[in-house]
């Protein structure tokens, strides 16, 4: 095994989650079985999903094939998936994870959470029915996870915040609040997101970025995978998406080099809080968080 799949960060529950992760939105049902596949063989442990990835069932063919052949078991697997905002209402979320249970051909995940900032504690329920290990949040910003830590009958707090962080966007502030409150961090798009479909000429590239191509260089590493050991340096959990086998396997190979601290620190210098997912259609919602 590469060796990446068994580092891990333990969340407030105990539960041990791989630091780097599949990310598998815009991976088309056709190509992210043997994506995931080839993840889980060159040694990931972790794959994230998500409801409205649309590809849950092709995600669910990967796992089980593995499962079968006896490249892992299903304890040795951490698998994450997110509950869609049309399914907030309290009696639709117990459905929403049974379908996304069936689709992913699993009894139950490691780590369930609400897509974007709207409820939670609708998802306390899934826990005592043993169909979810945790429960966390995705978007939400400072103010709205105390919305819910402040709440008076809270029964699971978060575990874990999946937000977008990059170079561009560093978001110091809010990982050091999550991470005072014992909730880990996933950064996601960490590598850019150059794929997000609404991608316009003339945005930020980090793949592309001078300074990061010569820290890189420095290291014999490619950009990516200096930007997936930023976060692991950060203690963040990281789930870089791709569903080329040379790129998986190469965005798993980042535990064999460091960034030393000079480097740390100049990347952290290259914010300039860009985001790949503004969601620029819901600024309008109460809820809408950046
Ligand atoms: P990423 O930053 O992971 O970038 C993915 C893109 O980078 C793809 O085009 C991929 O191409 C390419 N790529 C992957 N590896 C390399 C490499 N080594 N060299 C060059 N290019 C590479 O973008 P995402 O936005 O997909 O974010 C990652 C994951 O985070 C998502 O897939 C999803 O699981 C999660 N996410 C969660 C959100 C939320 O709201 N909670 C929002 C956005 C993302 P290819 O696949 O063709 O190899």
């Amino acid at each position: 095994m590469a060796g990446g799949g068994a580092w891990t960060i333990t969340l407030n529950t105990g539960a041990h989650m791989p630091v780097v992760g599949l990310g598998t939105w815009k991976s088309e049902l056709g190509k992210v079985t043997a994506a995931v596949k080839t993840a889980i063989e060159a040694g990931y442990r972790h794959i994230d999903d998500a409801f409205v990835y649309d590809n849950e069932k092709g995600v669910g063919e990967a796992i089980q094939a593995k499962i079968k052949d006896g490249t892992v078991k299903r304890e040795d697997l951490f698998i994450v998936s997110k509950l869609w905002c049309t399914f907030h209402a309290k009696d639709l979320v117990k459905d929403a994870c049974s379908n996304t249970l069936s689709d992913l051909k699993l009894d139950y995940l490691d780590l369930y959470l609400i897509h974007w900032p709207m409820g939670f504690k609708a998802m306390e329920e899934l826990v005592d029915l043993n169909m979810v290990k945790a429960i966390g949040v995705s978007n939400f910003n400072r103010k709205q996870i105390e919305r819910i830590l402040n709440k008076k009958n809270l029964k699971y707090r978060p575990a874990v915040n999946q937000i977008e962080c990059h170079p561009y966007l560093t978001q110091e502030d809010l990982i050091s609040y999550c991470t005072s409150n014992n909730i880990v961090v996933t950064a996601y798009s960490p590598l850019g997101s150059p794929d997000r479909p609404w991608v316009k000429p003339n945005e930020p590239n980090l793949l592309e970025d001078p300074k990061l191509q010569e820290i890189a260089q420095r290291h014999r590493k490619s950009v990516a995978q200096v930007l997936i050991r930023f976060q692991i340096q950060r203690r963040l959990v990281v789930i870089p998406k791709s569903v080329t086998p040379e790129r998986i396997k190469k965005n798993l190979q980042v535990f064999d080099f460091q960034l030393s601290d000079e480097e740390m620190k100049s990347i952290l210098s290259f914010n300039r809080n860009w985001r790949c997912c503004p969601l620029e259609w819901c600024v309008n919602h109460k809820d809408y968080p950046f």
